[in-house]
């Protein structure tokens, strides 16, 4: 996708902090952290979102990832938050599918009423 952020990182045609990638992932530091630990893990290939028809297969990789990168971020011990913003209500920015992984820090509690 030629307008796509997320894209333009994978193909490092603009900066990004990639710690992890392999034929199919992409794992990168959010450019805006909530917490001392944010890093997204993002399929190679453009899918808007968790429901754009991503395989079984594709999406077992995705979260594969997870653990490996919570490993590599040192939060693997002491805990952390998996998030996947989806739609307009899920509050989703970046039409890229996208894993947050976000720790090192206890977890502000923010689910509550829709503000
Ligand atoms: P979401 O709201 O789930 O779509 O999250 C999108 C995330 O992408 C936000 O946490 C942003 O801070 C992050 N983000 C936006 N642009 C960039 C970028 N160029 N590099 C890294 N992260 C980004
Ligand atoms: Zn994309």
């Amino acid at each position: 996708m030629s307008d796509c952020i997320f894209c333009k990182i994978i193909a490092k045609e603009i900066p990004g902090t990639i710690v992890y990638e392999d034929e199919y992932v992409v794992a990168f530091e959010d450019v805006n952290p909530q917490l001392p630990v944010h890093t997204l893990i993002v399929p190679r290939e453009h899918y808007d979102h968790i429901g754009d028809d991503i395989s079984p297969e594709l999406l077992g990789k995705l979260f594969a990832t997870v653990p490996l990168i919570a490993k590599m971020k040192g939060v693997d011990q002491t805990g952390y938050r998996v998030v996947v913003n989806t739609g307009e209500d899920g509050r989703q920015t970046v039409h890229h599918l996208h894993i947050h992984v976000l720790g090192g820090a206890l977890m502000p509690i923010r689910m509550g009423p829709a503000d």
